[in-house]
């Protein structure tokens, strides 16, 4: 906020200069609004509902099957102990993510803020984490895209604790190629010696909380998550904003 102008006129200044309009659909909202999104697009948010994974996240159909592992949790337990993203992501979320990561649309920060308080598989995270750590890009990629779209993720949803948000503990030491277009296995070949812990002492024993934008296959949390732990990390979670189902 401005000093000296009144909060009511500066507010209707920005309604003029920057009209509010829906993030998805982009038809105006009159007022600004907390949620970007009008009546329809918000009713369609697909919001991640339990049952889940009570590991990595993963939705079931049944509603009445409460949460549990997964078949391919059980046959291969990540290195992370569980995953949780505020929603699913499809055609319909796409240019949500599209537009914060690649075009540095801060718009709709506000409205990831108040999603995260409305989706319930959330409160299977623990309330403290020792240590908040986004998800490094490569110094290069950084670069390219001027913002690391994980510690901004970081600093919306835990806006008091600057100290815990630790964005320099994990490196992103190695240049890989995009992960789109590959499946689990190259994937998880082409992250092989990404990361590495600049200093162990201070991840022994930490309960640590990675954040990420979106959740795909899961291989990049999953060796992040990895290498912590070979430096002594004692528990890994991960929040992110979005999940691709398969
Ligand atoms: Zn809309
Ligand atoms: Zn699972």
């Amino acid at each position: 906020m401005k000093k000296g102008v009144p909060s009511g006129l500066y507010a209707a200044l920005k309604d003029i200069l920057f009209p509010a309009a829906c993030l998805l659909c982009h038809q105006g909202l009159g007022r600004a609004a907390d949620v970007l999104l009008c009546p329809g697009c918000a009713a369609q948010m697909p919001l991640i509902r339990p049952p889940v994974c009570s590991c990595c996240g993963r939705e079931f159909p049944d509603a009445a099957a409460g949460n549990h592992l997964c078949g391919a949790c059980l046959r291969n337990p990540p290195s992370f102990s569980r995953a949780r993203a505020i929603f699913r992501y499809n055609k319909f979320t796409a240019p949500l993510i599209y537009s914060f990561k690649y075009q540095g649309c801060t718009t709709a920060m506000r409205t990831f803020t108040v999603l995260l308080a409305r989706v319930p598989t959330l409160g299977d995270l623990r309330e403290k984490p020792d240590l908040i750590i986004p998800v490094p890009l490569h110094k290069k990629r950084l670069r390219q895209r001027g913002f690391n779209q994980a510690l901004e993720l970081a600093r919306l949803f835990f806006p008091g604790e600057k100290r815990r948000i630790q964005p320099t503990i994990l490196l992103r030491s190695r240049w890989t190629t995009p992960q789109t277009g590959l499946d689990g296995k190259h994937r998880r070949r082409n992250l092989a010696g990404a990361f590495q812990v600049r200093d162990a002492r201070r991840v022994q024993g930490q309960r640590i909380l990675l954040i990420d934008d979106v959740l795909t296959t899961g291989s990049t949390v999953n060796e992040c998550a990895r290498v912590l732990r070979q430096n002594g990390a004692g528990n890994v979670e991960v929040l992110t904003l979005a999940r691709v189902f398969d």
